[in-house]
């Protein structure tokens, strides 16, 4: 009998009233070949399914849950507001403390407006850099997912580099023309479109270490030469840390690599497991956003107060000394005891990590851009990601995702996962 008989039946069962069974592709396990597993509960760091099955998990609900699942500190504040209300569609203090500490750790953000996901984010960074800069033309970074807004859905990662598709129809290729597409890490390429078409680019969007197409770093030079790039042509540069924002470090890929963006976008984390996204950037150019300005942006719950609160909370609990350190620990942890395997299995497999993303490739190549992601062996993947399930294991279910660490995580569950990751590879030998 099936382990997860009823996660079976519930599949089935959400399939007659929900597209592929799932509201979000990336949750469909169609990479793998699995039915997905429905979940009950989470708590720390592991999920429990329906049937009953506890899993220690590296998803983190695909990158908010930095604390564990169910963190106490967050649910009484949720508790708190949930008797004041849930939504009342008018300003709230809470909404300008949130501001105010991400401006603390962001030097590069004045000004911030929240939305209600890491798409809307991006999607109205879009719009501001177009509306500000007066020009048509956007550059995004092959590989990179900055959700699924129009624009940008363009050789997109994430669920699109999972099931090999490169767009999608719906998406006019009026507005496909005017997003340019380039390889991530490569300056060359960057440079022959600012060449070509300089004066219309409004700016270029990227995840400064990406987590879309699995976890790759900027190359040393790279995210300068973007920097000097559009400064030099009158673009802005976006950093979309909707991932890596207060997840590398407290300021992000712009803290850790020591460069200030025009525009930043968020979500996950800022949300502590909420749904919330946000845009930010100097005053200059925020102040060019409605009602202030002539960009138009809005939204029924944005700035919702319990989501605002489980954010809050959230970022609060990140400001303790120690917590990167902690989680940089675990990272380097986890990257000991998955590397020693590799090599002492000989197994083709490559080990990417940034603080606490990192990722498996399949592959016995350094991975730097999305093309060498494309060449891992994904069959090899889709096999290694059943062995680890059935040891209780749960990642990301796909090649192209960031598996992530969470505070939660005790070096006993780390162990753990370096003794299964041992026995997966030892077996697909
Ligand atoms: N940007 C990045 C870097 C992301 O990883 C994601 C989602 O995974 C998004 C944007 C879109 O965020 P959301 O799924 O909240 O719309």
């Amino acid at each position: 009998m099936s382990k997860r008989k009823k996660s079976t039946t519930a599949f089935k069962k959400a399939n007659k009233f929900i597209p592929g069974g799932v509201n979000s592709p990336a949750r469909a396990f169609s990479a793998v070949e699995m039915d997905p597993i429905f979940i009950e509960k989470g708590e720390g760091a592991y999920l429990y399914d329906i049937d009953g099955n506890q899993y220690l998990e590296y998803v983190n609900s695909w990158g908010p849950m930095i604390l564990g699942y169910n963190p106490p500190q967050v649910i009484e504040e949720l508790e708190k507001q949930l008797q004041l209300g849930t939504s009342f569609g008018a300003p709230t203090e809470v909404e300008t403390e949130i501001a105010e500490l991400i401006t603390e750790f962001y030097p590069a953000v004045d000004k911030v407006r929240m939305v209600n996901s890491g798409t809307e984010a991006t999607m109205s960074a879009i719009r501001l850099a177009r509306g500000y800069t007066g020009r048509d033309k956007i550059v995004k970074l092959e590989g990179c997912y900055h959700g699924h807004g129009d624009s940008l859905l363009v050789d997109a990662g994430s669920g699109l580099a999972t099931l090999g598709i490169k767009g999608s129809p719906g998406v006019t290729e009026n507005t496909a023309r005017e997003t340019i597409v380039a390889p991530y890490n490569d300056q060359k390429a960057v440079a022959e479109i600012f060449n070509k078409y300089g004066s219309e680019i409004a700016g270029i969007i990227l995840e400064p270490v990406t987590g879309n197409m699995g976890v790759i770093a900027p190359q040393r030079g790279y995210l300068e030469f973007l920097r000097e790039i559009t400064y030099k042509n009158g673009s802005l540069l976006i950093f979309d840390e909707v991932m890596t924002g207060f997840r590398l470090s407290r300021g992000g890929a712009q803290e850790l690599y020591a460069i200030e963006p025009d525009l930043s976008t968020f979500g996950k984390i800022i949300g502590g497991g909420m749904p919330v996204g946000a845009y930010a950037g100097k005053k200059e150019i925020m102040d060019y956003v409605a009602p202030l300005g002539p960009v138009y942006q809005a939204g029924t719950l944005s700035g919702n107060p319990m989501a605002m609160q489980a954010g809050l909370t959230t970022l609060k609990a990140l400001k303790k000394e120690d917590v990167y350190l902690e989680l940089e620990k675990k990272g380097q942890k986890l990257e000991a005891g998955i590397k020693k395997n590799i090599e002492e299995l000989n197994f083709p497999a490559y080990f990417n990590r940034v603080g606490s993303m990192f990722t498996l490739f399949f592959t016995d190549k350094e991975v730097q851009n999305y093309q060498d992601v494309k060449e891992c062996d994904l069959d090899l993947f889709a096999a290694y990601f059943k062995e680890m399930i059935n040891q209780g294991i749960y990642l990301p279910p796909s090649q192209f995702e960031a598996n992530f660490i969470s505070l939660a995580l005790t070096d006993s569950d780390l162990d753990k996962t370096i003794t299964a990751n041992y026995k997966a590879l030892n077996k697909l030998k």
